[in-house]
């Protein structure tokens, strides 16, 4: 067990890492992030902020001599970063893990080879692949093997043509092309694995995107998910131990024909994880921390219905995307049940995640009311 006041790493210092830096520091640790950002928002309250590109061998290196283990707040971290850290600090999840959930396809293998369900896919890497394509696949989605996030890298495909246009868009870059399938909705689920492999797995959640971005996640998920959030959490755990992870680790998954398919998996806490903080015993953080460490995980029952609503920089800018004043907080504020989370980055750009609010209560149907209204009253359309 590594226990407080031990220094522990996080490569990437985005919210996720911040995060992880407050749950670190409420346990007692010391935290170092590695980010190439000067402003990044977690190396502002990190004990120290490595400022360097993440496979910079002599950044690698002091982390190597300051940490007692280190772990990573985004998949896109180069997998190869985190095993030649492995070879000095113990390293978790760890680098085959996250290669898995780095590269699509690589993803999309692994969940074919082990019999998990997924959306039928083929792996493009040339424009043959393109000609080979079975016309019933479409209509389906191109989306870039690595480094997509938020609907980034992503393009609606109908036929061969298009996908052709696409992929030379995306610069002939490795991709995967999915069927494009009608979702009743979507679920994620985030757990944590520790390292003798007991498993804690939060309560799924019912998410709503916007423009290919998290927009809502509802806890619990609609009253007829009952079964499929019993079914997601032995999927989940069942895709952690078949990768012996170590640490928390996001699931999502599309609800298709009344049927779970897995739809991507994150090597790190989860936006939709996000109610964990004010609704949980420990939070995503903290189980993070715990897996980190060694210790024994914390209790993760919840206490509370809750929606977690996301704030984009898209507040900050006008209708005519002219940027505008600091957002009226005071509408938010105002609500007493209202968790309001700003993470404090300098520059609000649209689509940039901000900050997120979480609202409890006792009631779901009423703490869903009342999420809805905040959203609607802060200026978060429907379109
Ligand atoms: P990322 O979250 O990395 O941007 P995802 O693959 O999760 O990428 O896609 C983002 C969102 O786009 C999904 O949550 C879902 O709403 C929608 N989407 C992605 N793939 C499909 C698909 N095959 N069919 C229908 N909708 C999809
Ligand atoms: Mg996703």
């Amino acid at each position: 067990m590594i226990l407080p006041p031990a220094t522990l790493g996080v490569l990437g210092g985005g919210q996720l890492g911040r995060y992880f830096v407050i749950a670190a520091h409420e346990l007692g640790y010391r935290v170092v992030v590695l980010d190439p950002d000067r402003q990044s928002t977690a190396g502002r309250i990190a004990d120290e902020h490595i400022i360097a590109a993440y496979d910079e061998p002599q950044a690698l290196q002091r982390m190597a001599s300051i940490c007692a283990a280190v772990t990573t707040e985004f998949e896109s971290v180069p997998a190869a970063a985190l095993a030649s850290l492995a070879r000095f600090v113990p390293v978790r999840p760890g680098a085959e893990a996250v290669a898995v959930c780095q590269e699509r396809s690589a993803e999309k293998r692994f969940l074919k080879t082990h019999g998990f369900p997924h959306v039928p896919y083929i792996e493009i890497r040339s424009e043959d692949d393109i000609r080979n394509i079975d016309a019933g696949l479409f209509p389906a989605i191109l989306k870039v093997a690595r480094f997509g996030y938020d609907g980034k890298g992503q393009e609606r495909v109908a036929g061969k043509d298009e996908t052709l246009a696409a992929f030379r868009q995306f610069n002939k870059e490795p991709c995967v092309l999915e069927r494009q399938v009608t979702l009743d909705y979507e679920l994620s689920l985030v757990l944590t694995r520790g390292e003798g492999g007991v498993v804690k797995c939060f309560p799924a959640s019912e998410n709503h995107h916007r423009h290919g971005v998290l927009d809502y996640s509802r806890v619990p998920a609609r009253a007829s998910a009952g079964d499929l959030t019993r079914q997601a959490r032995e999927i989940a755990e069942a895709i952690a131990d078949r990768m012996a992870y170590v640490g928390t680790l996001g699931v999502e998954f599309f609800v298709v024909d009344g049927r779970l398919q897995v739809n991507e998996l994150a090597p790190r806490p989860h936006n939709s994880g996000h109610f964990t903080l004010d609704a949980c015993v420990a939070s995503q953080f903290e189980q993070q921390v715990r897996a980190l460490c060694g210790l024994p995980l914390g209790e993760i029952r919840t206490h509370s219905p809750a929606v977690m609503v996301n704030l984009l920089g898209d507040l900050w800018y006008d209708e005519d995307e002219q940027p505008m004043r600091e957002p009226d907080w005071n509408i938010l504020l105002a609500e007493p049940r209202l968790k309001l989370h700003l993470y404090g980055k300098d520059v609000a750009r649209p689509g940039r995640k901000m900050g997120h609010f979480t609202v409890l209560g006792e009631a779901s149907d009423k703490v869903f009311e009342t999420a809805m209204a905040c959203r609607a009253a802060i200026g978060i359309g429907d379109d």
